[in-house]
């Protein structure tokens, strides 16, 4: 499990789940949201309780699929010729990775951060 014990098999009022506070993703560090799953049995148990909640799935904002503790890249973008950037390109990629690199180094940096199923195509 990615996180403490006392978060599995525990349930949450609608406003103990608003205050968790989740750990930064273990694959890239970015922020983490998660699934609110309602467990509310019936009519009864909500008059009795309140509705119940317990933490679902784990998503990262920038998709890092976390079973396999791998980033997931679906796309980059690229700005060149900004005065800030000099003669460098700044890459941006959707996994979070953020960086001015200089012509030449384009290149590997899209290598890493390949798109699924955009492997082996030629431009
Ligand atoms: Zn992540
Ligand atoms: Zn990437």
């Amino acid at each position: 499990m990615l996180f403490s014990a006392e978060l599995s098999g525990r349930s949450f009022t609608a406003d103990e789940f608003a205050q968790l506070e989740w750990p930064p993703c273990p694959v890239c560090g970015g922020k983490l949201s998660v699934q609110r799953i309602d467990i509310t049995m019936n009519a009864d148990d909500e008059a009795r309780n309140g509705r119940s909640y317990i933490a679902g799935l784990y998503e990262c904002e920038h998709h890092c699929d976390l079973r396999t503790g791998q980033r997931v890249h679906y796309g980059q973008s690229f700005r060149s010729g900004g005065p800030d950037l000099g003669d460098g390109i700044e890459c941006t990629c959707s996994c979070g990775d953020v960086r001015i690199l200089a012509r030449g180094e384009v290149r590997a940096w899209q290598d890493v951060h390949q798109v699924p199923g955009e492997r082996g195509t030629s431009r």
